[in-house]
């Protein structure tokens, strides 16, 4: 039989165990400790323990010390099935931290419980990221099943700290020289329903803080006071006017294809109504095409505060710290991208496209060592929603793909 058979076949018997292992990995609350969360370390061991009963040639762990949690580290599992001849490795990375559930009266099952219905597990978690995590080890389960080496070597690495930030998740290992350099990384954390996309680039990330001081006072005596919501609420305002008309180049390889300046979370302020607040707090969350510098567009925004300042008597001050430029995109024609492509071919059909996103995943690390890394997998794009899931059929199909490129790797 051919091998895209035997694959296909193989991977339908492990779906009963898929499948579990998908429910275990949603009924483990591992939200991460920076939004509230307990950790990874509870799934970082059911994980660990899964891998350790199957044929790998080396499990190792890098614990990351992190006093966020009462246990002291964050726990990144990197596990190597060898190849004949190995020279380099074929590195399939997911995360194992997963955002809190939201608004619970969103959520028609309990976030925390896996359900299976209509061919999809509901769950915190199910899609992000565990749906290709649970593909990703099932399709080295399989070759090792199926007798099957490849040449070289095909990696795990299931790592914590993505949702806020990977300080203690992929920059740790990368810190700790776990990757050579001419390793590939497939990072299946974003992904389309069709499963035709590929993800070669990102956008630089760009978020800042804005803290307007004024001066508190009683609402029925502003005389007395320096109302910093008037003057927040105005700088906020000519600043996303300012940076939506300034920063407007399209690249049509991104979705979308221009660069985004979102005014997103407010901080509370007062309690009551009849006060005038004495600081106003807006943070802006911006997705910027790699054409602009991030550093010279807050160095404008910065201008902007100074003025604002001025103008309203107030003291403007803004954090930056959280922004980095988009590392150069994986070529389209590099070998990595060829190999994945031909994989999804063979084993789905579809005819794959390739892209850029708004959104960061672990690539944008990696990208900036210079390592090569392709970002697939097919999904619903429910992460971070209420009622997440994930179809069973998409668990199979890209586990069956994953499992065709570790074959010819
Ligand atoms: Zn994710």
């Amino acid at each position: 039989m051919e091998l895209k058979k035997l694959i296909a076949q193989k991977i339908k018997e492990l779906q009963p165990d898929m499948i579990e292992a998908s429910k275990k990995f949603v009924s483990i609350n591992s939200v991460n400790p920076r939004t509230g969360g307990p950790g990874e370390k509870e799934v970082s061991e059911y994980l660990q323990a899964v891998l350790q009963s199957w044929k790998f040639d080396e499990i190792k762990r890098y614990d990351a010390p992190d006093s966020a949690v009462p246990y002291g580290y964050r726990p990144n599992i990197i596990a190597i099935y060898k190849g004949k001849n190995p020279s380099k490795t074929l590195w399939f990375m997911t995360h194992m931290d997963k955002v809190p559930a939201g608004d619970i009266s969103l959520w028609n099952t309990d976030p925390y419980t896996a359900v299976e219905k209509d061919g999809k597990i509901y769950g915190r978690g199910s899609e992000d990221n565990g749906s290709s995590m649970i593909s990703s080890i099932f399709a080295v389960k399989a070759l090792m099943d199926m007798g099957i080496r490849p040449e070289n070597n095909i990696g795990i690495a299931l790592v914590s700290d993505e949702e806020t930030g990977s300080e203690y998740g992929i920059q740790y290992l990368i810190d700790q020289k776990v990757f050579g350099k001419n390793d590939w990384f497939v990072i299946p954390d974003s992904g389309e329903p069709d499963g035709a996309f590929i993800e070669l680039a990102e956008k630089s990330m760009m978020r800042f803080k804005i803290t307007t001081q004024g001066k508190q006072a009683h609402a029925s005596m502003p005389n007395l006071a320096k109302n910093a919501v008037r003057a927040g609420m105005n700088f906020a305002v000519a600043v996303d006017k300012f940076l939506n008309e300034t920063y407007n180049v399209t690249d049509p390889l991104f979705d979308p294809p221009y660069s985004t300046f979102e005014p997103t979370k407010k901080d509370n302020n007062v309690e009551n109504i009849n006060t005038i607040p004495g600081t106003d707090v807006q943070h802006f969350d911006c997705r910027v095409l790699p054409m602009y510098d991030v550093n010279d567009i807050m160095a404008k925004v910065k201008d902007m505060a100074r003025e604002y300042s001025r103008k309203y008597d107030v003291t403007i001050t803004i954090d930056d710290s959280d922004k980095r430029n988009a590392p150069a995109p994986t070529p389209e024609d590099h070998d990595l991208v060829k190999l994945l492509k031909a994989s999804i071919k063979e084993m789905t059909g579809i005819i794959p496209r390739t892209g850029g996103i708004g959104g960061g995943t672990c690539a944008a690390h990696l990208r900036a060592y210079g390592i090569p890394c392709v970002v697939w997998a097919t999904l619903d794009e429910m992460a971070h929603q209420p009622n997440e899931y994930i179809k069973i059929e998409y668990l199979l199909k890209d586990a069956s793909v994953y499992a065709y490129m570790m074959s010819k790797f």
